[in-house]
């Protein structure tokens, strides 16, 4: 049996899709291929997305929801950035393959 990943139940295209702006959606999967270093640990992943610098972005589980931060101005301000949206989706992509 795979590891159960917790956020198999949480972290879907459509939750996504709920959390982000539908512009900050769209930037965010042009930036899929900037994530690097995407890594989970227990209940929390971790990446680096290069933008206009590099920022760290960390999702995780909180019940049956997503927490998440993200080190550009955007995240600081809480928004669920296009740096999230990209590690998320990389996320989703990675574990629908089967990784
Ligand atoms: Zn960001």
């Amino acid at each position: 049996m795979p590891d159960p990943s917790p956020f198999a139940n949480v972290l879907h295209t459509e939750t996504i899709a709920k959390l982000a702006r539908s512009s900050v959606l769209e930037r965010g999967r042009s930036y899929v291929n900037r994530v690097s270093g995407l890594a989970r640990t227990e209940a929390r992943l971790s990446a680096r997305v290069q933008g206009g610098g590099l920022y760290a972005v960390a999702i995780w589980v909180k019940g049956d929801r997503l927490g998440y931060v993200c080190t550009c101005p955007a995240g600081e301000n809480g928004e669920f950035c296009k740096h999230c949206v990209a590690v998320a989706l990389a996320w989703v992509d990675k574990a629908g393959a089967g990784g």
